[in-house]
């Protein structure tokens, strides 16, 4: 089983731990550095990208903004087609419903598609509770789940490892779950791939259960639709008599159409490519080719409340391209784990404390997790505004303390720790809206400056600790007006 995100402490504390792995650092810069670079020239390459950049956009926007109308057509059009469809109001419901589906077949093994949606819920420790074994078959995921370790990047969840690492993971594990690695297995790309195609295939093989996520899902037919690089998607999505798909509610698009959109985007955003290699979809269920039951679990948990936001609710566009993640200087360096949540870096930092809330001390701080530098809304395919959200998010939880959710509820609590921000914000709007006292203010700070600390005693001392506070000038830049230019206060 994997590690969980359970419990991790603020941001700042975890990324303080990352900074200082300097194995992790070198890893997450090769990696991102890599990846950055690629996606630049697969981009450059599209000279309507703009135009796509800004239909993807408005795609989403549509859909959002008519959400349950779209998603009432996807439930007709999946029962229509031969499939089932469940609704899950939280991350409890879907693991319940997906336990149930799969006990149910009588199977006590599942194979899994790599989907954030599973993650998010928990997915994969709720089977183990019931007894249930769900193997991940994502070369990246296998790697995550082998190690007894978390993911830390949205799509190279095992980003953090270097290929020696993976080996020796390889080496020391595969032979608990299944197949083991081959004798003298080095670290080389194809032998690695090769060892996991080997462990991989006799679960394919064996399996009678899939479980996936889904990219999109297509109102007007019922199309769910998977793209990978790997092939074990395919394999997952067509070989076994049942297939369970977990999807967050925000992955509809109404029509075909939309994805001539996606479909170049995404692709292009994520892995560099022009389009994926494998690109899955299917519609219910067909006598003699592929799963004989289709169940399709739609998840909400959080993301109305995320969607009755309106400046927060752009999130909901997100394609999980992790683009922002290859660009961010915050993430490079503090690395996926810091972010206490399957959805780490930029969009991690305005998605989780959006559907999980703000109560806990890493969902609190994640909105502060950025320099607000811009490099990730320069290049999200759907223009989510990353900076401006993570503006409005540090805003709500300054001014309305933290956001926690009972139930369906969204509940706003007093804040707590901001109070000598709060009452500083006070003292300066009643200054400035006052120039007499301003003036007043400022020449008594210029005559007094040399009894000025440098330091802020009590609670404040570590915020002046790291900085340069600047030297008080003799003369306010009005007085200095008023001498040179001999006007009069053009402020009075
Ligand atoms: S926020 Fe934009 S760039 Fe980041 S993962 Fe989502 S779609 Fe990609």
């Amino acid at each position: 089983m994997s590690g969980t995100f359970v419990g991790m402490p603020a941001f700042p504390k975890a990324a303080h731990e990352a900074v200082n792995n300097t194995t992790l650092r070198g890893n997450l810069r090769h990696a991102t550095h890599t990846i950055r670079t690629k996606r630049a020239k697969a981009v450059a390459e599209v000279s309507d990208w703009a135009e796509l950049r800004d239909a993807g956009k408005r795609i989403k926007d549509h859909t959002l903004r008519h959400l349950d109308r779209y998603l009432v057509q996807l439930e007709e059009s999946v029962t229509a087609a031969g499939g089932v469809v469940h609704w899950a109001a939280d991350a409890e419901e879907a693991n319940r419903i997906v336990t149930e589906l799969v006990r149910a077949t009588g199977e006590s093994e599942v194979v899994k598609v790599k989907s954030m949606a599973t993650q998010e819920i928990g997915l994969n420790e709720a089977l183990e509770a019931a007894g249930i074994r769900a193997y991940e078959t994502d070369l990246a995921e296998l790697i995550v789940q082998l190690g007894e370790d978390r993911p830390s990047h949205i799509l190279v969840p095992a980003i953090h490892r270097n290929r020696g690492e993976i080996r020796d993971i390889f080496v020391r594990e595969m032979g608990a779950w299944g197949r083991a690695a081959p004798e003298g297995l080095t670290d080389t790309p194809a032998e690695l791939a090769e060892a996991a195609r080997l462990h991989l295939r006799e679960k394919f093989l064996r399996a009678k259960v899939g479980i996936s996520g889904a990219n999109f899902m297509v109102a007007e037919t019922g199309t769910l639709v998977v793209v990978e690089s790997e092939g074990n998607g395919r394999m997952c999505l067509t070989l076994p008599e049942t297939l369970i798909s977990v999807v967050g509610i925000e992955k509809v698009v109404p029509a075909w159409r939309d994805l001539e959109v996606f479909l170049q985007t995404l692709p292009r955003s994520s892995t560099a490519e022009r389009m994926n290699p494998y690109t899955s979809m299917w519609t219910g269920t067909t006598d003699g080719d592929g799963p004989r039951a289709l169940h399709l679990v739609l998840l909400d948990n959080g993301r109305t409340d995320t969607l009755a936001d309106e400046v927060g609710r752009q999130a909901l566009r997100c394609i999980r391209c992790s683009a922002c993640l290859n660009v961010c200087p915050v993430y490079e360096r503090a690395g996926g784990h810091a972010y206490g949540s399957v959805y780490p870096g930029p969009i991690g930092a305005i998605l989780s404390p959006q559907l999980r809330g703000t109560a806990s001390e890493i969902d609190a701080s994640l909105p502060y997790a950025s320099s607000l530098c811009g490099a990730c809304y320069e290049v999200c395919p759907v223009a989510i505004d990353i900076p401006e959200v993570l503006v409005h998010l540090r805003e709500r939880i300054a001014q309305g303390g933290p956001v926690t959710r009972e139930g369906n509820t969204v509940v706003l609590r007093p804040a707590r720790g901001h109070a000598a921000e709060r009452a500083a914000m006070r003292a300066a709007r009643w200054a400035l809206g006052r120039p007499g006292a301003l003036r007043a203010g400022q020449r008594l700070a210029s005559r007094t400056r040399r009894f000025h600390p440098r330091t802020l005693p009590g609670p404040g001392r570590a915020w002046s600790g790291s900085r340069e506070l600047p030297a008080v000038p003799a003369e306010s830049f009005r007085d200095w007006w008023q001498r040179t230019r001999g006007g009069k206060d053009v402020t009075k």
